[in-house]
């Protein structure tokens, strides 16, 4: 493939502006799938992806276009999340390519995430093409957004496309502007060959398979390579690109876009921001990685079943492979045994992380209270990282603690400002500044701490703006602040999974709520169950979970065995996400709980 011929792009946006759709439109007009193959939404292929209508993983798909030139061109999409959890994928797929397009709905405008991905692509040089879509809709005011488009990022709208991917319109000009506006690659194929692993999958038949952009020099099949990071040597027994299934090549280019398949078994050999090169007489200097990735939010995640535990970490090794910003490393709880302490991006993170360990490996898993990372300066000098509640030092040790604050965007209709304001301030966030984007939408910025973003802060401003407002947030620094652990005391005993760390103004009463919501979550059993809320030895709130009177099957005395059965099998299935902790068996809701309350 002669890499003049060749175009690299991502699809950027803020959700739900349809990123997706306009991808399937370009597959679609090109004849990349027949209609028949065509099923709604090819690159969403994930099942979770589907349900929850989101982009979890970005995709990648070679795409054959005639231009207007009569030429052809091979333009690969790479299809990125628009979540703002998701934000390093959209950075290591941007990192691969020379262009974007970046597509704003023409009824909702720029949004919070519109901005942020944006500024990506602009630190990768990459040429941006802005489109505006849903021009459909009856809503739809492209004007303004053209506006908004050139007042808000300072980027020339006069040539944006005017585009509807559901009516189809607009398509075949987005196909010539990204033969036309994105400039060819640039790698020699003389030159040793050097490649960026920019993503990379497990499958169960070929290994480890590293999605990658060829930089300089060409890829055969057979050849021998090496992985610079890791020093790793191997053949690559196949290569290929996406159509958007596999398809095997024999050669591939500087420029081209496509995955490599080699003896690698091992799941840590492939590293996603590596560089591949030859085994022999290769490059000596690695391609420039990708902006790192650190979690941000930290949870225990526990087998109900503790004879799972080697299965989890198989499962956790093999999702790792896939998600560089996925951490983990073993722990034990006193309550519920042997787990990990994983790290993630966000909440969505760790929720997606935690299904699709349920669903793709089959494990029932209790998850607890995601916690940010606290920088605990101790009275001897020492500093210490806690990600874990239960291991804040004894507080007669702690000088002070600091946490993680990151500054939020909030763009929202004039009219939501206040309710905007009074959440933020709740959250103990201080406000930065406020300005008009137009006559009618503002962009909000507050200095918030992240451990407040976690709870509710999105919930909170999306049921009080009527949906209306968009978040991103980026970490921006550690403040001190007066924070006290929580402790959750059950039948006398402490459970340290349901240890929180609280602001000192918060604590009583989040104490009160937590020890009350607690009440409602654990089950009756035959004894009476104290619930207990602390602050070191001081109880500053209880419950008690009264004891059951009756037996289960007492009610079915005389034996509708079927009914019998069936009231077994509801307890048992109520069960599958329980832990006994002590004599207690304590539901996953419980273990959330904090995140509930007020
Ligand atoms: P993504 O989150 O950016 O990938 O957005 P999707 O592609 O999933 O689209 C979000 C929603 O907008 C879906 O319900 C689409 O059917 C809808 N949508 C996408 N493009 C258009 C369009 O041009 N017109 C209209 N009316 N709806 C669209
Ligand atoms: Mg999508």
């Amino acid at each position: 493939m002669d890499t003049k011929k060749i175009r690299n792009f991502s699809i950027i946006a803020h959700i739900d502006h349809g990123k997706s759709t306009i991808a399937d439109r370009l597959i679609e007009y090109t004849g990349t799938l027949s209609k028949r193959e065509m099923e709604n939404q090819v690159l969403d292929n994930m099942d979770l992806e589907r349900e929850r209508g989101i982009t979890i993983k970005a995709q990648t798909v070679r795409i054959d276009y005639k231009g207007k030139d009569g030429e052809m061109y091979c333009l690969n999409l790479i299809d990125t999340p628009g979540h703002v959890d998701f934000t390093y994928e959209v950075s290591r797929s941007l990192a691969a390519c020379e262009g974007a397009l970046l597509i704003v709905d023409a009824a909702q405008g720029v949004e919070a995430q519109t901005l942020a991905n944006v500024y990506m692509a602009l630190e990768h040089d990459l040429e941006i093409i802005p489109v505006i879509n849903k021009i459909d809709l009856p809503s739809a005011d492209p004007d303004r957004v053209k506006q908004e488009i050139e007042d808000v990022i300072g980027l020339d709208a006069s040539e944006a496309i005017l585009a509807s991917a559901k009516t189809g319109e607009g398509i075949e000009e987005i196909l010539d502007a990204i033969v036309e506006r994105i400039p060819a690659p640039s790698g020699e194929a003389d030159k040793p060959l050097s490649a960026l692993i920019f993503d990379s999958y497990f499958d169960s038949y070929k290994g480890a398979i590293a999605h990658i952009r060829i930089m300089d020099g060409v890829l055969k099949k057979g050849m021998g390579l090496k992985m610079m990071a890791t020093g790793k040597v191997f053949d690559a027994t196949e290569i290929g690109c996406f159509r958007p299934q596999t398809t095997e090549l024999q050669e591939m280019g500087p420029g081209s876009v496509g995955y490599l398949a080699g003896s690698l078994k091992q799941v840590r050999d492939v590293r996603v921001g590596d560089t591949v090169t030859l085994a022999e007489g290769g490059v000596t200097e690695p391609l420039p990685g990708y902006r790192g990735v650190t979690p941000m939010v930290y949870c225990g995640l526990y087998p109900v079943d503790s004879a799972d535990y080697d299965n989890l970490k198989d499962a956790l090794e093999k999702l790792q492979l896939n998600d560089a910003a996925l951490v983990f490393e073993p722990e034990t709880s006193i309550a519920l045994g042997f787990g990990y302490r994983c790290g993630f991006l966000g909440l969505l993170h760790m929720d997606v992380i935690q299904e699709r360990l349920e669903r793709e490996y089959n494990l029932k898993l209790i998850t607890t209270a995601p916690s940010v990372i606290y920088h605990v300066f101790k009275t001897d000098g020492e500093m210490v990282t806690v990600d874990n509640p239960s291991d804040l030092p004894d507080p007669t040790t702690i000088d002070h603690i600091e946490e993680p604050f990151v500054k939020a965007t909030v763009i929202v209709p004039k009219d939501f400002v206040g309710a905007v304001m009074e959440i933020s301030q709740n959250k103990r966030g201080e406000f930065k500044s406020m300005d008009y984007l137009d006559v009618n939408r503002v962009m909000v910025i507050y200095h918030i701490p992240l451990s407040e973003i976690i709870y509710d802060y999105f919930d909170k401003l999306k049921s009080s703006t009527r949906g209306y407002a968009s978040l991103d947030y980026e970490l921006a620094d550690y403040q001190p602040a007066k924070l006290v652990k929580l402790d959750i005391l059950m039948n006398g005993e402490a459970v340290d999974a349901l240890s929180t760390i609280v602001h000192v103004d918060n604590a009583a009463s989040r104490g009160r709520s937590l020890a009350a919501k607690l009440k409602t979550i654990i089950p009756q059993q035959m004894f009476e169950i104290p619930i207990q809320a602390a602050i070191g030895n001081k109880i500053i709130a209880r419950e008690n979970v009264r004891a059951l009177r009756k037996d289960v099957l007492a009610k079915c005395y005389g034996g509708d065995i079927s009914r019998k059965r069936k009231l077994l099998e509801k307890q048992k299935e109520g069960k599958k996400r329980m832990k006994a902790v002590g004599r207690v068996e304590v539901p996953q809701e419980a273990f959330m709980a904090i995140l509930n309350i007020d």
